[in-house]
């Protein structure tokens, strides 16, 4: 970490970082759920609140955990109090309400609905909520936002093509099947069945690669080559394989990495494989994860980015071009541009010294239909 030093960004980095456009494509939704959420949905649901919050970590107030096996536990013990659709509309409105107030402009948020029908929770409880706290942040901060559905990918395979069958009366309010939970002895190839028939669906695919796992290097190839994914989440162990960097790059598949993250469940936050990776020409994004455990929104994943490494504005930059160019189209977004002239397009175009420019004026985005994909091609760098 050559010339890590915070300096080489002046004093108005985090102003810098806060004003910037920027998009989310991997944050869990139930890894929104703060201790004080917790408390008001067990209270209002008459429940006991979780003995996992008796391990509040005494110094910040966060949850307390030290691995990923005891993080898991404590995930999933205080998911148990989320019960009506209007605690999940406020689980989603209070993660998006946070984002939008840092500036994140777009979101595509996973959500694990086996954790909650396994409780009996209906799935359309689950989708009804989550969606009407979507559309009461786009009302109140024009914050766009899709739903992904992850299937847990310790639970058996027959569940996860369950839970794909149970999404498709309500397919219109989801853009995605992801891949999550353990990924020890659990390979991508289990789902594979689940995945060919959301791909037949018409659904966008992605899946959790995580750090450092056993058999990293086969299970990204098998999302590759067998689950036809359309995005990798983690997956930054790529790094070690050129030739699947080369798969990656040639069908403009995207990274979701997720710095702070990595360094709690590893040991380290991987900058310098992202980085290079970013600087190989691989789709890289930054996100969150799971914020309110990891205690990281955007902001300070990017934060930490910068202030940790010798990342320069231009790539800070990047790395938000990188996330709207791969996520997935919503009616949303498109009216989010239209709404926005001076957006992420004037933004950029005013930042000084950069090398940042219009290859067309920002009128372009009050084009009709304009699609806000369309437009960001305009959106390009001086070399
Ligand atoms: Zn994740």
């Amino acid at each position: 970490m050559a010339n890590a030093s915070p300096a080489k960004h002046g004093d108005d980095l985090e102003a810098f970082i806060q004003d910037m456009p920027k998009g989310e494509l991997h944050v869990h939704l139930e890894g929104c759920l703060t201790p004080e959420l917790v408390r008001t949905f067990a209270e209002r649901n008459n429940l006991d609140i979780p003995s996992a919050l008796s391990t509040l970590d005494q110094s910040g107030g966060g949850y307390a955990f030290n691995d990923l096996t005891s993080f898991l536990s404590l995930y999933y013990a205080c998911q148990s109090i989320l019960q009506t659709a209007e605690d999940f509309q406020e689980l989603a409105f209070d993660y998006l309400s946070r984002a939008a107030k840092q500036n994140v402009v777009h979101v595509e948020m996973f959500f694990d609905p086996q954790a909650h029908t396994s409780r009996g929770i209906p799935f359309s409880t689950v989708v009804s909520g989550y969606h009407a706290g979507i559309q009461q942040a786009y009302q109140q901060y024009k914050i766009s936002a899709s739903l992904i559905l992850c299937i847990l990918r310790d639970e058996s395979a027959g569940y996860g093509m369950a839970t794909v069958l149970s999404s498709l009366p309500h397919k219109h309010l989801i853009a995605g099947i992801g891949l999550d939970s353990d990924e020890r002895d659990h390979p991508p190839i289990e789902h594979a069945a689940a995945f060919a028939r959301a791909r037949r669906e018409g659904y966008q695919l992605t899946a959790h690669c995580d750090i450092d796992q056993q058999n990293t290097l086969e299970h990204i190839r098998q999302c590759l080559e067998v689950l036809k994914v359309d995005r990798i989440d983690h997956g930054t162990n790529i790094v070690e394989d050129p030739a699947l960097i080369e798969v990656l790059k040639a069908r403009n598949i995207g990274l979701t990495c997720c710095p702070i993250s990595n360094s709690i469940v590893t040991t380290t936050a991987k900058f310098p494989e992202i980085l290079q990776l970013l600087r190989q020409g691989v789709k890289v994004t930054c996100n969150s994860d799971d914020p309110a455990y990891f205690r990281g929104y955007l902001f300070e994943n990017l934060l930490k980015l910068a202030k940790e490494t010798d990342i320069t504005r231009k790539e800070l930059i990047l790395l938000q071009r990188n996330a709207f160019e791969i996520s997935w189209k919503s009616t949303s977004i498109v009216h989010w541009g239209k709404q926005h002239p001076d957006g992420v397009v004037g933004w950029c175009g005013a930042q000084p010294g950069l090398g940042v420019s219009l290859a067309s004026p920002p009128t372009l985005l009050r084009v009709p239909r304009a699609s806000f994909f369309d437009i960001l091609k305009v959106w390009q760098f001086q070399t």
